[in-house]
């Protein structure tokens, strides 16, 4: 029997995160993964941007969340002497004076002046089709998400930490002060399953919103561009003339499978883009796991306090995740008290009840 002080399922960038921080403290862990199977982790472009939408509205808890972001994947970077954190301004279009004029205002707010520029560079970059200006968004960073869960795979392989497996819930065994799955036990267990959290027995009340995001991988030879670039898409480069293209948000869909429906929204909105010859190199899919309240998820469930649930990165993981992991994990190992607008109280069936 292997004897750990906590079992993780799922290692996309949740689990990934908790399990790194849990080792650092020199805790025991096993971890176990479907080798990625639909994971948004493995297709997302990992990209921090701390002003977002069509109003430049600065991200929840930012401020806070960006120099632990950047620490955390230094130091993970360090410690695997691999590269996945790419810093890179984001030049945003605007279309229209009305865009800006917000532009314009927002920039001026003291709570923006570290994130917008208010300098506009006029046009677009070569290659692309004209607009009328570009504000370009500061402290932004991007992780290489597929490269950071693989490396991490590939350490935790080496390590005899992860078994690359679907976790079948009904082999689970629950005791009062442990858990046994297989060959191994666990004084927690701590589900990080992604969106598949639908499909675990103890967990399926949290609120989740699925959001599917489909992106295509283009090569533009002919496109010179350093930094992302968000226009009707968003382009991110990836070296050698391929560029990150997307993406879409479907909250209705069939499955998580590339569709048509998703192929032509992104090409018609390519075609509005770009002004030069490309080529499409692949066309991915997955969803992301949103929950209704838009906050990620962590906590013991209310009736078995050894099975617990991390999740609810949603679309911005990449930020949110360091943060939160660090959190939980002085939470698992301290006791700590977690956070009301990330505890998994709000929304258990016990509390629903009352
Ligand atoms: C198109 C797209 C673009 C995105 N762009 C960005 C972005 O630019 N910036 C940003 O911050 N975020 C972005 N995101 C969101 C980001 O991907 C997520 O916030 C984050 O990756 C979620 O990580 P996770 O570990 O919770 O889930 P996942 O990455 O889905 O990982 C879950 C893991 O659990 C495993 N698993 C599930 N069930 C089981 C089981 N029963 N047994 C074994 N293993 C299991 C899976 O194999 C998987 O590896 C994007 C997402 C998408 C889809």
């Amino acid at each position: 029997m292997n004897e750990v002080d906590f079992l993780i399922v799922g290692q996309g960038l949740a689990g990934t995160l908790l399990a790194a921080e849990l080792l650092a403290a020199g805790k025991s862990i096993g971890v176990i993964d479907a080798d990625h199977q639909g994971a948004a982790s493995a297709i997302a472009a990992g990209i921090v941007n701390p002003i977002t939408g069509r109003r430049l509205v600065k991200s929840w808890m930012i401020d806070e969340l960006l120099p632990i972001a950047i620490a955390t994947y230094e130091n993970q970077e360090k410690r695997l002497n691999k590269r996945f954190l790419w810093h890179s301004p984001i030049h945003r279009a605007l279309n229209e004076p009305s865009e800006e004029n917000l532009w314009t205002t927002r920039s001026g707010y003291e709570d923006n002046i570290a994130y917008l520029s208010p300098q506009l560079i006029p046009d677009s970059p070569e290659g692309m089709k004209p607009i009328l200006a570009r504000g370009v968004i500061k402290q932004t960073f991007r992780v290489d998400l597929p490269a950071y869960i693989r490396a991490w795979q590939a350490y935790f392989l080496e390590q005899k930490i992860l078994q690359i497996d679907r976790f079948d819930y009904a082999a689970l065994r629950i005791g009062n002060d442990q858990v046994a799955y297989k060959n191994t036990t666990a004084k927690k267990i701590i589900f990080c399953e992604g969106h598949q959290i639908l499909q675990n027995p103890w967990f399926d009340f949290i609120p989740m919103v699925l959001a599917k995001g489909e992106v295509i991988i283009l090569e533009i030879p002919s496109l010179d561009l350093e930094e992302i670039y968000k226009s009707k898409l968003t382009f991110v480069p990836l070296g050698a003339n391929r560029f990150w293209v997307g993406a879409t948000y479907e909250w209705k869909f069939e499955d998580d499978q590339p569709s048509e429906k998703g192929k032509t929204e992104l090409m018609t909105k390519i075609e509005e883009d770009v002004k030069v010859p490309y080529t499409v190199l692949d066309h991915l899919s997955a969803i992301r796991p949103t929950i209704k309240d838009r906050r990620p998820v962590m906590g013991m469930h209310p009736e078995n306090p050894n099975l617990l649930v991390f999740n609810g990165l949603g679309t911005k993981g990449a930020s949110l995740g360091p943060f939160w992991a660090a959190a939980f994990a002085r939470q698992l190992m301290n006791g700590d008290a977690i956070d009301a607008s990330v505890h998994l109280n709000r929304f258990s069936p016990i509390r629903k009840e009352k």
